[in-house]
């Protein structure tokens, strides 16, 4: 049986041209699938019986198998989710005031091997396909059961964010392809604006995010020289700083509607924390348009780092402010449920070991 989820509009209109059915047929399908969120083919009642009993013999509309679900008392909520061939990720749901962001994975664990990451000494084990990274935010949809998906602007699940595990940009087709899923206006419409890829600089690929997605950037940044990123981004040495900033005014060069992109910048204590690392800051990003999101470590076991104090986080964010840089300090989510960044390897493996 093959899934339909995840194909693309082309796939499918190829698909069903093959079966014999006219192109309009696609797009019955695609709102059923992506609109209402519907599974059960027969329960399709715009289309013909004899469509649906053809359907049913060699397709299935697929959700990755719920694990576990957890609920953090600030709302956050995670999901252990498990693909056919018996890989898993995780999900996270992270609700806001008016509307909420599903922070999804594209890989089984990742290879950058970021130093501060818990993720990155999982040792990848595949890249998602788009099915299974529009999978996880069908099911987080399906948990809160909201279909059909909202126009209004008060949609519950109304942002994403590819924050989760893996590099999005080493798996850059599953993604682009999910992303414009995600986005089509037929289906699950989310709005661009509402969906941000994070990378910790696969600079060559960048640029191309403009134009073959146009979504929101954020780039895991986390030091103002290479001296630092080369010690705690292996990344760093492939695509030092000078070529991943140019990579990022290329970016903002070929955006239709110009946007800023997101700096993360996770403080490690004594490591890239000084005053004089946020001057430095300034000077790297200048002509840019941006905004920092300063994020506070989540330590976990011999990580071998230690988190910067708050009151040295708002001094950092304050010479950064005076420069009128926004630098928001983010607060931690979901901690309680290992669901806040950089937690999500140690949670499935705990599962997996019990
Ligand atoms: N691989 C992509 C997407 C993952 S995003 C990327 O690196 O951008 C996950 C975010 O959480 C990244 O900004 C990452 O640097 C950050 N992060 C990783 N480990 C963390 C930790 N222990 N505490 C806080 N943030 C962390
Ligand atoms: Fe991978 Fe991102 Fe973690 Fe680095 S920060 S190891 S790129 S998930």
């Amino acid at each position: 049986m093959q899934d339909l989820v995840g194909l693309s509009n082309e796939q499918l209109t190829s698909l069903l041209s093959e079966m014999g059915e006219k192109p309009f047929r696609t797009k019955q399908l695609w709102q059923w699938i992506y609109n209402k969120g519907e599974t059960d083919f027969f329960k399709m009642s715009s289309l013909s019986k004899a469509f649906q009993q053809k359907l049913s013999e060699k397709y299935i509309i697929s959700r990755p198998e719920v694990i576990t679900e957890k609920n953090s008392t600030d709302g956050t909520r995670k999901w252990l989710f498990r693909f056919a061939d018996g890989n898993e990720v995780e999900t996270v749901y992270i609700p806001e005031e008016d509307r909420g962001a599903v922070c999804l994975s594209t890989q089984v664990g990742c290879l950058m091997g970021c130093k501060f990451c818990h993720t990155g000494t999982q040792k990848m084990l595949r890249n998602l396909t788009a099915g299974e990274i529009v999978g996880q935010f069908m099911a987080a949809r399906d948990s809160y059961g909201e279909w059909p998906s909202p126009t209004n602007e008060t949609r519950f699940l109304s942002n994403v964010v590819v924050m989760g595990m893996g590099e999005p940009l080493m798996n850059y087709d599953n993604l682009v392809q999910a992303m414009r899923i995600l986005t089509d206006g037929q289906g699950i419409a989310l709005s661009k604006r509402r969906v941000t890829v994070s990378t910790c600089g696969i600079a060559d690929k960048i640029p191309n995010l403009a134009t073959d997605l146009g979504v929101k950037l954020a780039i895991s940044l986390h030091a103002s020289n290479d001296s630092i990123r080369n010690k705690i981004m292996p990344i760093n040495k492939k695509y030092p700083l000078e070529v991943l900033i140019k990579a990022c005014h290329e970016f903002q060069a070929r955006q239709q509607h110009r946007q800023y992109i997101t700096m993360e910048y996770v403080l490690l204590k004594g490591v890239n924390d000084s005053l004089e690392n946020a001057k430095e800051l300034i000077q790297l990003v200048k002509g840019l348009e941006v905004k920092f999101n300063l994020i506070p470590f989540n330590p976990w076991e011999n990580c071998g780092f230690e988190p910067t104090s708050n009151n040295q986080i708002h001094r950092f964010a304050r010479v950064l402010e005076d420069a009128y840089i926004a630098a928001p300090i983010r607060v931690s989510r979901g901690q309680d449920i290992m669901a806040a960044c950089g937690q999500l390897k140690s949670a499935v493996k705990k599962i997996q070991e019990k």
